[in-house]
């Protein structure tokens, strides 16, 4: 079905990185953004300490803000956890959730994914779901099983392209250098293309895939020129504007 073409995302994921000190370098992205919005939108997800400063920051351009992570409750006695809607509250249009460090780290599984999901499209954010094989996956021949697994364990019933991106991002290329061949991301970003359209019809068509794991400005127009991939989710290189803006200038 041919529908709009998809508007590409490069979103930056600065993880436990920052203090207030980087509002210079968001500052820099941010007019960065300017020049590029026709193109491709560009979103920061910094730490929560730094997304109301970052928000304000940003006022007035079109780089948006977010979180890293949701809880799954709006409220309650959850010692350390931010809700969604703290997010929103704080300036945030955005989250990611299911990350593979929080997968591996905070042990968060696909029904706790989903339910953040839910919090998340439930406060209006943006949501950035999460999936990827493991190396050992990979090498079992069983990257599609899992990536069938977690797409239906982890999202929702009902979703559209406002509420919903999903980054396909390979564990094992998580800060590691290593990319997969083009042949394997068309074929990931292929089957998920399918399975978003099986699940949510036309919406399907508009939802946006996202690659991430160790995207650079160097091999950012291999993977970004692939079929299906509608933007990066994008790790080390997302903290120097000058890094960030080089790969979102694909698109240039
Ligand atoms: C990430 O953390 O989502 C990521 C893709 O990291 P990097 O780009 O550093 O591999």
């Amino acid at each position: 079905m041919a529908g709009e073409p998809r508007r590409p995302l490069v979103a930056g994921n600065w993880k436990m990185n920052g203090l207030m000190t980087s509002v210079s370098e968001v500052s820099k992205i941010a007019a960065g953004a300017r020049d590029l919005a026709q193109r491709v939108e560009l979103l920061v997800c910094p730490p929560a300490t730094l997304i109301a400063a970052f928000a304000v920051t940003v006022r007035g351009s079109p780089l948006r803000i977010g979180g890293q992570d949701c809880h799954s409750e709006a409220r309650g006695a959850f010692t350390g956890d931010l809700a969604a809607e703290m997010l929103k509250d704080a300036g945030a249009s955005a989250v990611i959730v299911g990350h593979s460090e929080r997968r591996r780290y905070h042990d968060e599984n696909d029904t706790d994914v989903r339910a953040k999901t839910m919090a998340a499209m439930r406060a209006g954010l943006m949501t950035i779901v999460c999936i990827g094989e493991t190396r050992a996956e990979r090498e079992a021949g069983a990257t599609l099983s899992r990536i069938e697994q977690q797409f239906h364990d982890s999202l929702p019933v009902a979703a559209d392209e406002k509420s919903l991106v999903i980054a396909y991002e390979p564990v094992w290329a998580i800060g590691t250098g290593l990319i997969p061949t083009t042949a394997d991301v068309a074929e990931v970003h292929g089957f998920l293309r399918k399975q978003l359209v099986t699940r949510y019809r036309s919406a399907g068509e508009a939802i946006r895939i996202l690659y991430g794991g160790s995207v650079k400005p160097v091999n950012a127009k291999e993977l970004l020129g692939t079929a299906n991939v509608d933007g990066a989710l994008v790790g080390g290189a997302s903290l120097k504007a000058e890094d960030f803006l080089g790969i979102a200038a694909t698109y240039g």
